[in-house]
């Protein structure tokens, strides 16, 4: 259906066009690496930290950021229950166990207290998730990481341009990850960037991102067995125009949040994202929760919401729920803690989100929204 409205898409111009085409003709032999140090520059330059490193994924960059952090076996990270896995995923990547916090019941992001509850001897770090572009409180977050001498690291792969008391996401935590799949604020197609500020986190990070060499090495003189991490130049000049077209791409995001704002005000039992005082929410997702006295559960609003040509996807369920992790003993525990996550997870959706969106389809959603909950 040619009036379908996707829920999520980039905004692709002719400098992505260009850039892509130069790379593809001119980025090989001793040009390869010229998009993705290109690509690095202007990210680190935008986020405001030391060190990018382009990658083929923001979960490459957790694993990375784990494994450079030295977390193992035996060792315990904290991770907000309410996420995408590939928050999760790279702590079994490292043979460590994740536990699983609750999140606040703004924001939608790990809890600062619900962290704290979750801290044991065996903890090395909290994994914090800038969900839909909120932001936690880092400022409680990082004085409980002090106190027990924890690492942030902070999955920043929905939150470009996202604020904390002037900060931008990904400069939040110890080191961050970014996602550029194609549904995200910048995209490369598939891609990722870790940013850091620490020097031996990041001389770590490069050494295990290819097969354990030393930067620069040209003997093949592999000194452990690592991974290979790496994002093509095609991908890094179309990530090149997107970092330079930020300004325009973030507020383009935001501009989106506030046309569902405006048409969807005055509804009751809708509640969308929220921006703290001290915070830039970027709105990746634009999302709703209902109230549960609507009776429309998400898988059945997004059925209905299907019929009449928008796509929407369900908030994230809780982690601890899924299949994936049926066996671990930690989901079990959360199962039992994580009262917000689970209260939250069956009355959300997200909402069509792409970068191309008109003010025109955000009325007609708002519209079919309304019409579908039986309110005016
Ligand atoms: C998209 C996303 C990721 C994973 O990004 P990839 O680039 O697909 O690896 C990780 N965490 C969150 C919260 C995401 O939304």
């Amino acid at each position: 259906m040619s009036d379908r409205i996707p829920i999520a898409g980039p905004s692709i111009t002719q400098r992505e066009i260009d850039y892509a085409t130069d790379a593809a003709t001119n980025g090989w032999y001793d040009r390869a690496g010229e998009y993705p140090r290109r690509f690095e520059a202007a990210f680190a330059n935008y986020i405001g930290v030391k060190h990018a490193v382009s990658l083929p994924s923001c979960t490459s960059g957790l694993h990375l950021a784990l494994a450079a952090a030295g977390v193992g076996p035996g060792d315990e990270v904290i991770v907000p229950d309410l996420t995408w896995i590939a928050s999760a995923a790279p702590i079994s990547y490292v043979g460590a166990t994740a536990v699983f916090a609750d999140v606040d019941e703004n924001t939608w992001c790990v809890c600062a207290e619900s962290v704290r509850a979750c801290i044991t001897e065996n903890t090395k770090a909290i994994l914090t998730v800038d969900l839909y572009g909120g932001i936690s409180d880092y400022a409680a977050l990082r004085a409980i990481a002090d106190e027990h001498g924890l690492k942030i690291i902070e999955d920043a792969a929905e939150a470009i341009g996202s604020e904390f008391d002037g900060r931008k996401a990904g400069a939040l935590g110890d080191v961050a990850a970014f996602s550029f799949h194609g549904s995200k604020t910048f995209t490369t197609g598939e891609g990722g960037m870790l940013v850091t500020d620490d020097d031996a986190l990041h001389a770590r990070v490069m050494q295990l991102r290819d097969h354990g060499r030393e930067p620069g090495d040209v003997h093949f003189n592999n000194t452990e067995v690592a991974f290979k991490y790496k994002m093509p130049p095609v991908a890094a000049a179309i990530g090149l125009a997107q970092v330079e077209r930020a300004e325009e791409l973030v507020s383009r995001k935001r501009e989106i949040f506030e046309w569902y704002r405006e048409a969807l005000a005055g509804v009751e039992g809708i509640t969308l994202n929220h921006e703290p005082a001290n915070t830039k929410n970027t709105f990746w997702m634009v999302t709703a929760v209902l109230d549960p006295m609507l009776e429309w559960p998400k898988e059945k609003l997004m059925a209905a919401l299907e019929v009449e040509g928008i796509d929407s996807r369900p908030m994230f369920h809780p982690l601890s729920s899924l299949p994936a992790y049926e066996g671990h003993a930690e989901a079990a525990v959360a199962r039992k803690r994580n009262a917000v996550s689970y209260r939250l997870s069956p009355w959300g959706i997200n909402l069509p989100s792409a970068l191309n969106l008109t003010q025109e389809q955000v009325q007609r959603v708002a519209e079919t929204l309304r019409g579908i909950l039986g309110v005016k």
